[in-house]
C-alpha cells in the first residue's frame, strides 16, 4: 500500500484541494501553507476544513505533506530572516492542527557561508522553540541536493539536526528522490544500500514521506532540477523499485515534477499501475 499525489494549489481552500486531488486520481497531496515566496497565510475557514476532513476520511486519504515556503531559511545569517522563519513555522504549525496528524515539510536552510555546523545549530534552535508537546503534526526535514550552502545534503547532516531536537517524536524526514540522487546517493543502482545507509544513520522509521521526482542532472551533480517521471537521469525502473520497496510501504509519495494537472494525473496513474499490491 502506498499513497500517491502531487502538489495542489491552496488558493481555493481545503475542500477544493481534496476535490482536485480526487480529480487527479490522488489519495494524498502536498500544498504550500502560504505563498511559496513567503507572505501572509490566509485565515482558516473551519467549515471548509471540516468538509475537507469528511472528504479525506470518505476516500481514505493518506497523510498530507504540507510544504513550508521554500524561501524560509532557518539558518540565515541575518537575524530578521531567522525570526521570519520561526514565526512562519509557528503560525503554520498552529494552522496545521486544524487538520490533525499530518506532515509539515521544510527545507532545512542554507547556511550562507556560516558553515554547516552553525547552520545545524540554528535550525535545531528554531525547532526547539516552535515544537509543542501537544501538537499532532510531524515536522519533516527534507533531504537536500546540496546546491550552494544547503544544509541537509547528507543523511548525517539531517541526523545532526534531529539529535539536537528535544521533541524528537515530533520530527521525521522527507526523502526527495531528485535531491538524494543529486546529493550522491545511488538510488538507481543501489537502492537497498541507500536505504540501509538511511536506516543506520537516521532510522527508516523516521522516513515519513517521499518526494518523487526525476532529475535533469547526473548522479552527484548537486543541482536540484526536477524532471518528469521517467524522463530524467533516474528513470522509471528506479522509481518502480522505490514505490514497491517493502521498507517504504504506507508512505505518502508526492510528485513535484514540472507538469500541469493533466501531466500529474498521468504520472499518478502511471505510478499506481507500477505499484504491485
Ligand atoms: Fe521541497
Ligand atoms: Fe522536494
Ligand atoms: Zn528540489
Amino acid at each position: 500500500m502506498i499513497y500517491i499525489g502531487s502538489h495542489i494549489s491552496a488558493s481555493k481552500g481545503y475542500e477544493a484541494m481534496g476535490r482536485q486531488a480526487l480529480k487527479l486520481g490522488a489519495d494524498t497531496f502536498a500544498f504550500f501553507t502560504r505563498n511559496p515566496r513567503g507572505g501572509k497565510a490566509k485565515a482558516m475557514d473551519e467549515a471548509d476544513v471540516s468538509r475537507f476532513l469528511a472528504l479525506a476520511e470518505e476516500h481514505s486519504f493518506g497523510k498530507l505533506v504540507a510544504h513550508a515556503p521554500y524561501t524560509m531559511n532557518a539558518c540565515a545569517a541575518k537575524e530578521d530572516i531567522r525570526r521570519f522563519a520561526r514565526e512562519t513555522m509557528e503560525d503554520d504549525l498552529a494552522r496545521m492542527e486544524y487538520t490533525p496528524g499530518n506532515y509539515y515539510n521544510f527545507h532545512p536552510g542554507s547556511h550562507v557561508g556560516q558553515g554547516s555546523e552553525a547552520g545545524i545549530e540554528m535550525i535545531a534552535e528554531i525547532l526547539n522553540e516552535v515544537l509543542k508537546p501537544e501538537q499532532t503534526t510531524t515536522v519533516l526535514l527534507e533531504t537536500m541536493a546540496g546546491k550552494g550552502s544547503e544544509v541537509g545534503r547528507s543523511f548525517e547532516e539531517l541526523q545532526e539536526i534531529l539529535k539536537r531536537v528535544k521533541l524528537k517524536e515530533k520530527m521525521g524526514v522527507c526523502f526527495d528522490t531528485c535531491h538524494v540522487w543529486d546529493a550522491g546517493y545511488d538510488i538507481v543502482n543501489d537502492l537497498d544500500g541507500v536505504l540501509d545507509k538511511f536506516d543506520t544513520v537516521i532510522g527508516l522509521e523516521n522516513l515519513k514521506a517521499i518526494h518523487m521526482n526525476d532529475s535533469m542532472n547526473p548522479f552527484a551533480s548537486h543541482k536540484d532540477r526536477h524532471e518528469k517521471i521517467g524522463r530524467g537521469q533516474i528513470g522509471l525502473e528506479a522509481m518502480k523499485q522505490i514505490i514497491n520497496h517493502p521498507k517504504l510501504q504506507g508512505r505518502p509519495v508526492i510528485l513535484e515534477t514540472p507538469n500541469d494537472d493533466a501531466g500529474w494525473a498521468e504520472e499518478i496513474a502511471l505510478l499506481k499501475s507500477l505499484h504491485s499490491g
